[in-house]
């Protein structure tokens, strides 16, 4: 029982933390993905806000001006977490097998594939200014893990993820066969390295993925796979973090305050102070967990000071 009464208190304080604290922020970016991307349709399917960073929204991570306006959109918008999953085939085993077909093209396309890698580590260390969770993902044996800037990148993203797609039910379009397609994915939180973390243990037969179809269908991630990581994302927030975000505000309000006073204090900037004076107590109530504390009344508030926010 108490713990049902508490699961609901953390869904009531992750509905204010999200009402009161973070209304404009997004759930979600998703850098180099298809337009299609199941994560991102995902988040939004769940009624978070997320954004696809990519070719289809403008954003050719390759050129330079691409580069800062992402960086100032991830600035404006202040994504909870982000996903980066570069183009893996030129840094595939088997692509290091046909070097020797037109080397000199590979090797310019390989360096373009490296500019663009270097582009998104500048984003990823954007992402963790902004108080924004990243995972970068690359096929397991990629070769770009070996790369120097990635090993530097890890060292920013610390907790390793391993995910076989076959754990997660994927299967080849057309003989409906269970495929080994294992990626690993870097994370800066350790819980998002254990979201999605599970390993083939060999109890059962996979099918090759070669052929056209086969691989077309095994480059989107299986659904399974996408909800549980979607779930984390967008999973309550605990006490801890609501209170720290809410100080947050107080500190902002107070710096404020004082810069009013130098100019005058304007008739909407008091109501403004007296929203967040209101805002602070209900933090207190949030904090202390106090019998009065009634969810239903702290939701209703959060969302009448909403409304009130979006009509000043
Ligand atoms: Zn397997």
């Amino acid at each position: 029982m108490l713990g049902a009464a508490l699961a609901r208190l953390s869904e009531d304080c992750e509905t204010a933390w999200r009402t009161l604290v973070d209304h404009t922020r997004h759930d979600f970016v998703e850098v180099c993905c298809s337009p299609e991307s199941r994560l991102s349709s995902e988040c939004d399917r769940l009624g978070g806000r997320s954004y696809r960073l990519n070719l289809a929204n403008g954003f050719d991570l390759m050129r330079k001006e691409s580069v800062i306006a992402a960086e100032a959109w991830l600035r404006k918008h202040r994504p909870r977490e982000a996903w980066f999953s570069l183009p893996c085939t030129l840094w595939s085993i088997l692509q290091n097998l046909n070097i020797h077909h037109n080397p000199e093209l590979f090797y310019a396309k390989r360096k373009k594939a490296r500019t663009m890698i270097r582009n998104c580590i500048h984003l990823v260390k954007v992402c963790i200014e902004i108080g924004c969770d990243p995972a970068w993902e690359h096929p397991l044996r990629a070769t770009s893990w070996q790369l120097p800037e990635v090993l530097k990148l890890i060292e920013l993203l610390p907790h390793k993820c391993r995910v076989d797609g076959c754990q997660y039910n994927m299967r080849t379009i057309d003989t409906n066969e269970l495929v080994l397609k294992s990626w690993r994915i870097q994370c800066r939180t350790a819980e998002q390295a254990t979201r999605i973390a599970a390993t083939c243990q060999n109890n059962h037969t996979h099918a090759p993925v070669i052929g056209g179809d086969r691989v077309t269908a095994t480059s989107y991630y299986p659904l399974p796979m996408v909800k549980r990581w979607m779930k984390g994302v967008m999973r309550p927030r605990n006490m801890e973090t609501l209170c720290t975000r809410l100080c947050a505000i107080d500190q902002e309000a107070e710096s404020e305050t004082e810069t009013d006073l130098v100019g005058g204090v304007t008739e909407v900037r008091k109501h403004q102070l007296k929203k967040k004076k209101e805002q602070q107590a209900l933090k207190e109530k949030l904090k202390t967990s106090e019998p009065d504390a009634d969810p239903e009344k702290l939701r209703d508030k959060a969302e009448e000071d909403r409304v009130q926010t979006m009509l000043l």
